[in-house]
């Protein structure tokens, strides 16, 4: 039985998403604050779980990172159910690696068609993951599937372009890439995106990766590359 985790602090709203979830057939495990959503995450291992941000204890930000931060809990599937609609706070969730976000008010009718595309998309990605290929390069690990880097075993907090910026260059060794190729690669922009996106994130993946940030090196003129030592 699918099993969904619904970490919101709103009995009424528990109770809707409730009722629509299990007339689907879900079994669903309830939370009612932050730090009880993050335990029960990491005991009863959820397929995919539903997160307000606005919640007593620990938010629905730190619950996110928390989740993302550990191996065990990396994976799993997170809309964030949210009353603040502001843009930042969808960017923000989605950065934090949120899987998909739902305004409230919300029909329970969306959340349950969203909520099937995510475990559809999760079931597909776990059948084609059996194999998993990581990449090991000095103590950097890349975990291709999850999209998970670890340094030196801990995981880092990469976005998705962040990843596969770094995916690209790591499975480049020394190849240079100019930054309109990598705008091309990664951003599927064309020859008319800016190129100083990839300099900002170039930048900002750098950071994250701490001391092992000097292997992407900047070829003057032309771009960048994963230095791998020869
Ligand atoms: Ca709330």
């Amino acid at each position: 039985m699918v099993k969904i985790l619904l970490i919101e602090d709103e009995v009424a709203i528990q109770e809707l998403i409730r009722f629509n979830l299990e007339k689907e057939g879900y079994k669903v495990l309830a939370a009612g604050d932050g730090q009880e959503g993050l335990n029960m995450a990491r005991n009863e291992k959820p397929d995919l779980i539903v997160l307000d941000l606005m919640l007593p204890k620990l938010d629905g930000y730190e619950v996110c990172k928390a989740l993302r931060a550990d191996k065990a809990t990396a994976k799993f599937p997170i809309i964030i159910l949210s009353a603040r609609n502001e843009i930042v706070d969808k960017v923000i969730g989605l950065e934090l690696g949120a899987d998909d976000y739902i305004n409230k008010p919300f029909s329970p009718k969306e959340l349950v068609a969203r909520i099937k595309a995510r475990l559809r998309e999760q079931k597909r990605h776990d059948q084609n993951s059996t194999a998993q290929t990581v990449l090991t390069f000095a103590e950097l690990e890349v975990w291709p599937d999850n999209y998970i880097v670890t340094l030196a075993g801990k995981p880092l907090n990469l976005t998705t372009k962040e990843f596969e910026l770094l995916y690209l260059l790591i499975t480049n060794p020394n190849r240079v890439f100019s930054r309109e190729h990598l705008l091309q690669k990664v951003w599927d922009y064309g020859a008319t995106g800016d190129t100083r996106t990839v300099d900002v994130h170039v930048s900002n993946l750098r950071h994250k990766l701490q001391h092992m940030g000097r292997t992407i090196e900047t070829v003057r003129g032309v771009g960048y590359r994963f230095a791998a030592g020869n």
